[in-house]
């Protein structure tokens, strides 16, 4: 494959498999995956309760490890990197959005963002810096930098998990059910933005999602079921998206 082919490639799994316990409680959560992920696109993954969608987003950012197969971050292997290595490059490679924020109470929005230069040990750069105050006026928190998690909206305190996620410009952000604890309209501005952030600065995001509505701000949405990947589909509304997850749900 050409440079060019690999640059533009920001995750791959190949032959990924993952089975937790063994013996007689061995179960097979992930069978043989395979899977491209484009850089500068949003992913929607999709599969029915227990189909293994938490185990291949731990998989690929690391937190848990692969039974077979390998998983590419950029260029880099992780599957060969030993626990130290593997806590830096989820540090300054990878970015994390959960359903529960999982904000600071002590610190301020600006405390937030800037935390993963914090844990890393170092201080701003003058770059680093105006690229903060440029993602939070981006993220309409340029007036509320100085507030704590608790003086926001859902939606609000949502934004500063996503800017806290891009501080470090990193090659892949995971969003786990990030509109589950947001009412419908603070769900639309957090996936349109997540969608637009990732044509504007060429991110690429990984949303984990049960919501069709969700996975329709998708440039691509897959499903997984029983642990291999059974559908791959390009962005789709929400009608034609649940259509899939129910016929998938009766198979199973
Ligand atoms: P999903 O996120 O799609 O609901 P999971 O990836 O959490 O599915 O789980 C896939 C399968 O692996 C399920 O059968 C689940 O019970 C099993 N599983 C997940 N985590 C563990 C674990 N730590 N130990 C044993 N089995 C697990
Ligand atoms: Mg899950």
């Amino acid at each position: 494959m050409s440079d060019t082919a690999i640059r533009t490639i920001a995750a791959r799994a190949r032959g990924v498999g993952k089975t937790y316990g063994a013996g007689d409680s061995a179960t097979v959560a992930l069978h043989d995956v395979d899977l491209d992920i484009r850089a500068g696109s949003l992913t929607a993954i999709m599969g029915p309760s227990g189909s293994g969608k938490s185990t291949l987003m731990h998989v690929f950012a690391g937190l848990d490890s692969a039974s077979t197969g390998t998983v590419l971050i950029g260029d880099v292997d992780i599957t060969h990197l030993d626990d130290d290595a593997l806590t830096l490059l989820r540090r300054r490679s990878l970015g994390f959005v959960f359903q529960a924020f999982n904000l600071v109470p002590t610190l301020s929005v600006f405390g937030n963002v800037t935390l993963p230069f914090e844990l890393d040990g170092r201080k701003l750069t003058d770059t680093e810096s105006a690229w903060i105050h440029e993602l939070l006026a981006r993220l309409g928190l340029g007036a509320l930098e100085q507030r704590r998690p608790h003086e926001l909206s859902g939606g609000q305190q949502q934004r500063v998990a996503i800017a806290r996620a891009l501080a470090m410009r990193p090659q892949l952000i995971f969003a786990d059910e990030p509109t589950g604890n947001l009412d419908s309209r603070s769900s639309r501005e957090v996936l349109t933005l997540l969608r637009d952030l990732t044509r504007e600065y060429q991110q690429t995001v990984i949303l984990v999602t049960h919501d069709p509505v969700a996975a329709s701000h998708a440039d691509r949405v897959i499903f997984i079921a029983d642990g291999t990947l059974a559908r791959d589909v390009p962005a789709s509304d929400p009608k034609t998206l649940s259509d899939i997850i129910l016929d998938l749900e009766v198979r199973s």
